[in-house]
C-alpha cells in the first residue's frame, strides 16, 4: 500500500490520542496530535505557544492559519513511510481545505478519516478520569486505563497530571466548540467518501482491532485499485 495518512476526527475524550499511540506502536505510524504540539509550544513559551495559550485554556480553537502552519511543518519533518495519523487536525472546514491544498502541493493522498463517536455523558465521565504524562504525553484513565503505579507513567515513569482544560467547566466549552466548528467536517469528509465511523464506547483493545481491520480493508482496496 502507498503511505497511509489518516485523520482522527471526534470530540475530546473519545480515545483519539490513545488510539494514535496504539497505531504508532502496532503499525509504526507517526502520531501527530495537534493538542500535544500546542501544549509543547506553550510549555516552551515560543511565539506560537504565546499565540495559542489563551485559546487552549478557554477551550476555544487556535486560529486556523496558526495551527495549519504548525501541522504542515510537522508533516514535512517526518518520514512519509509507513505513514501518519493526524489526531485533532483538521478541526474546521477552512483547516480541512488548507490541509487538502497542503497535501496536494506535497503529493500526499489522504487515505481515510476515522470519526470517533461517543455520547456526551460518556465523554464528560471519561475526561474527568483522564490523566496524561507530563513528560511523554501518554494518556491514562483512572478507571478505564489505569497506570500500573498510581500517578506514574508506565512508559517513562513521568508524573501523571490532569490537563487544565479537562476541568469540568472547560470540557463543556470544548464540546460546544466541537459541535459548532468541527462537527461540519463529518459531512465534509462523508461527501469525499473518506469517512469511517468508529464506535468509541468499546474497549481500547476493541477500538484498536476495529481500526486495524478498517486499515487492512483500505490496504486491500488500494492493492486492487493498482
Ligand atoms: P486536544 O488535545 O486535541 O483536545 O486539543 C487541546 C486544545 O488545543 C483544543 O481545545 C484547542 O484549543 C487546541 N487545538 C488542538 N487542535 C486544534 C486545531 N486543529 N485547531 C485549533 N485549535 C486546536
Amino acid at each position: 500500500m502507498s503511505a497511509l495518512c489518516v485523520v482522527f476526527l471526534g470530540p475530546p475524550g473519545t480515545g483519539k490520542g490513545t488510539q494514535a499511540q496504539r497505531l504508532s506502536r502496532q503499525l509504526g505510524l507517526v502520531a501527530m496530535s495537534s493538542g500535544d504540539v500546542l501544549r509543547r509550544e506553550i510549555a516552551d513559551g515560543s511565539v506560537i505557544g504565546r499565540q495559542a495559550e489563551a485559546f487552549v485554556k478557554s477551550g476555544a480553537l487556535v486560529p486556523d492559519d496558526v495551527i495549519t502552519g504548525v501541522m504542515l511543518s510537522f508533516v514535512d519533518r517526518v518520514p512519509r513511510e509507513p505513514g501518519f495519523v493526524l489526531d485533532g487536525f483538521p478541526r474546521t472546514v477552512p483547516q480541512a481545505e488548507a490541509l487538502e491544498h497542503g497535501f496536494h502541493e506535497r503529493d500526499i493522498r489522504l487515505s481515510a478519516v476515522f470519526d470517533f463517536v461517543l455520547k456526551d455523558e460518556a465523554i464528560v465521565a471519561r475526561v474527568a478520569g483522564r490523566c496524561v504524562c507530563g513528560n511523554c504525553a501518554a494518556v491514562y484513565n483512572n478507571s478505564l486505563l489505569p497506570p500500573r503505579q498510581p500517578g506514574r507513567c508506565d512508559r517513562c515513569g513521568g508524573e501523571l497530571i490532569q490537563r487544565a482544560d479537562d476541568r469540568p467547566e472547560v470540557i463543556l466549552a470544548r464540546l460546544e466548540t466541537y459541535r459548532r466548528q468541527t462537527a461540519p467536517l463529518v459531512d465534509y469528509y462523508r461527501r469525499l467518501s473518506l469517512l469511517h465511523t468508529v464506535d468509541a464506547s468499546l474497549s481500547a483493545e476493541q477500538v484498536e482491532a476495529d481500526l486495524i481491520g478498517l486499515i487492512a480493508a483500505l490496504a486491500g482496496a488500494d492493492r486492487r485499485g493498482k
